[in-house]
């Protein structure tokens, strides 16, 4: 069954074809890589997923209703999470506050600081960091995390909406290969555990060939190959397009980075 279907999406800036004719579902439950090089179309179209871009042509649907035309936080509401490639927690915040903060949104209650937002939702924040590996860091403030330490917490962040559907767009923009790793490991594991679908963009094919239950890949707009891990990394054109763009794209097979 698909959450999410995507049907002859198209989207051009000026002259440029950013998105051209893309058609894809997400499965329920299914870890999906959206790859491709730079300027393929990637986050134009995540942006119109998540509402902040009208497509020219073309359908999205979730859970079996269009939301084209629908506002982002009428999406987000739906179930659509997102993590942001800017990294964007509320530094002066501590990092269960943050986490609060999401919760009060979430349970669309109002925003008052004092006595009475300390105790809100925190069984539930600390819980959420409890997931993502940052109980610890709950009193902390966000502006002294590590970059993907505040990662962590973003994602956090995301899952106090109960999302059906995340999308990530580069999550892991400015991490090491090790934390890159890490991270995307840490998200597969949650997307088994609580049975969402994930939409990600990652730039590492060892951790897409490592981690993606399929992969979609994007060229100049068009996809060029949509299936799994082995179908992809075999595409004689999807190698074309990865040459001469200095990426790898020889990853060994089965290779955790
Ligand atoms: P990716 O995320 O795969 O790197 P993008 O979706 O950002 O690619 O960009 C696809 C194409 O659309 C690129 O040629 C880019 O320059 C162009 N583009 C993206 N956003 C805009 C915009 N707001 N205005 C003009 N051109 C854009
Ligand atoms: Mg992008």
């Amino acid at each position: 069954m698909s959450v999410l279907r995507v049907r002859n999406l198209s989207k051009a800036f000026g002259g440029v074809h950013a998105v051209e004719d893309v058609s894809f579902d997400v499965g329920e439950g299914e870890f999906l890589a959206l790859i491709g090089p730079n300027g393929a179309g990637k986050s134009t179209c995540f942006n119109m997923i998540n509402g902040q871009l009208a497509p020219d042509r073309g359908d999205i649907e979730f859970a079996d209703r269009s939301i084209v035309g629908c506002k982002p936080r009428d999406i987000w509401r739906l179930g659509v999470g997102r993590t942001f490639q800017v990294a964007a927690t509320f530094g002066s915040m501590t990092v269960a506050e943050n986490v609060q903060m999401a919760l009060v949104s979430h349970h669309n209650e109002i925003f008052r600081f004092g006595a009475a937002f300390a105790a809100r939702h925190r069984e539930r924040a600390v819980e959420l960091l409890a997931q993502v590996g940052m109980a610890d860091a709950a009193e902390r403030a966000c502006k002294e995390l590590a970059y993907g330490d505040v990662k962590r917490v973003e994602l956090a962040i995301a899952l106090a909406n109960e999302p059906r559907l995340l999308l990530m767009d580069e999550p892991t923009a400015g991490m090491a290969p090790r934390e890159r790793n890490d991270l995307i490991g840490l998200v597969k594991r949650l997307v088994i555990e609580r049975r969402i679908s994930v939409l990600f963009t990652e730039h590492s094919m060892d951790v897409v060939f490592a981690y993606a239950d399929r992969i979609i890949v994007l060229a100049r707009g068009v996809v060029i190959a949509d299936g799994n891990a082995e179908a992809i990394r075999d595409n004689a054109q999807v190698q074309q397009v990865y040459l001469g763009t200095g990426r790898a794209f020889t990853p060994a097979a089965g290779a955790r980075p």
